[in-house]
C-alpha cells in the first residue's frame, strides 16, 4: 500500500527524506501506533490526544488537526479493505540544513504515516501466555512521551529475546514500571493492580481501556506502585499494548506465575476485551 509523506500519498520506495532530518540525526520526533480492526480505527481519539501530549512534551505544535489526521488515516486503511491493520505515524522536527542540538526556529516538520497488515495476538498466545524476564530500566526520565528514540527499548527487548522471553519487565528503584513495549498489570488476592501514570511510563491506550473494562464489569482494581516483591508474589501478571492486547505472563525469570497458566481474572478480562472489539465492529 501507499504511504503518506508530507502531504502526498506515494509508493513506499518513493518516500524520501533528507539525511539532515533531525529525526535521523537525533531521534528528534514522536510516533503513534493505532490498531485497525476489520477496517475500523481503534480508539483514534485517544491516540490523537496522546500524540498531542507527546508533541507538547517535545515543544512541537501538531502540524495537522484531528480532521486532517482522520482523513489521512482513513485513506491509508481503505487500501486494505476490511483488513486488520496497524497504522504507524511519526512526526520528526525536520531539517534546518545544519546539525545543531538546540531546536532551530522556523523549520517544517516531516510527517509520515503508513499502514501494514497486522495479526492481532493469535489464539495460541492468548490461550497460553508468554514468558518474560525482569531487567533494569535503563531508559530516560520522559517515558510518558512516545518518542521515536527507542534505543534502550530495542536493547532491552533484544536481551529478552536472547533469553527466550517475549517481553522485558522493567524495574526502576525496586519497582516494576512497565514492559519494554507494553504496560504492566498484576493480580493480587483478586485485585487488579497497575502502576499510576507518571513520567516513568507510557500512558497506554490499552492500559486505560483495561481499567475502564475492569470498572464497567466491577472487577476490583486500583492504580498503585508495584514493588519487585509484589511482582514476584503476584497471582497473575499481564502485559497490555495495542499489538499484544491483553497477554498473560505465565513465566517470569524462569519461575511460573501462579500455576503457570493464564489466571481466572485474566480469562474474564480477555473476554471483556474481545467483546469490546466485537461491539466496535458492529456499533
Ligand atoms: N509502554 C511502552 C514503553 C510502549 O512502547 C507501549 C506500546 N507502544 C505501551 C506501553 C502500550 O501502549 P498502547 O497500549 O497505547 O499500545
Amino acid at each position: 500500500p501507499e504511504i503518506y509523506l508530507n502531504g502526498r500519498f506515494l509508493p513506499p520506495d518513493e518516500g524520501k527524506i533528507s539525511v539532515m532530518d533531525r529525526g535521523f540525526l537525533f531521534g528528534d520526533g514522536v510516533y503513534e501506533v493505532i490498531p485497525c480492526y476489520a477496517g475500523r480505527l481503534f480508539r483514534l481519539e485517544h491516540h490523537l490526544q496522546r500524540l498531542d501530549n507527546s508533541l507538547h512534551g517535545i515543544r512541537m505544535p501538531n502540524p495537522l488537526d484531528r480532521a486532517q489526521w482522520q482523513a489521512i488515516l482513513e485513506r491509508l486503511i481503505a487500501q486494505l479493505p476490511g483488513a486488520d491493520q496497524s497504522i504507524y505515524l511519526q512526526i520528526t522536527r525536520g531539517s534546518s540544513g545544519r546539525r545543531e542540538h538546540a531546536i532551530p526556529s522556523g523549520i517544517e516538520p516531516t510527517v509520515f504515516a503508513m499502514t501494514q497488515p497486522a495479526v492481532y495476538p493469535d489464539a495460541t498466545t492468548l490461550a497460553t501466555g508468554i514468558k518474560a524476564i525482569t531487567l533494569d530500566d535503563t531508559r530516560w526520565k520522559h517515558c510518558d512521551i512516545k518518542a521515536i528514540t527507542l534505543l534502550a527499548n530495542v536493547l532491552l527487548r533484544s536481551e529478552a529475546k536472547d533469553r527466550g522471553a517475549a517481553e522485558a519487565i522493567l524495574i526502576r528503584d525496586g519497582f516494576a514500571i512497565e514492559g519494554a513495549a507494553s504496560n504492566l498489570f498484576i493480580v493480587q488476592a483478586g485485585q487488579i493492580i497497575t502502576p499510576p501514570k507518571s513520567d516513568h511510563l507510557l500512558p497506554g491506550i490499552t492500559r486505560d481501556l483495561v481499567l475502564e473494562l475492569a470498572q464497567q464489569h466491577q472487577l476490583p482494581c486500583r492504580e498503585s506502585p508495584i514493588s519487585r516483591q509484589m511482582l514476584d508474589r503476584a497471582d497473575e501478571v499481564w502485559v497490555t499494548s495495542s499489538s499484544k492486547e491483553v497477554t498473560a505472563v505465565v513465566e517470569l525469570d524462569g519461575h511460573p506465575v501462579g500455576n503457570g497458566r493464564p489466571g481466572p481474572i485474566y480469562g474474564r478480562m480477555a473476554r471483556f476485551y474481545s467483546d469490546y472489539k466485537a461491539l466496535l465492529q458492529t456499533g
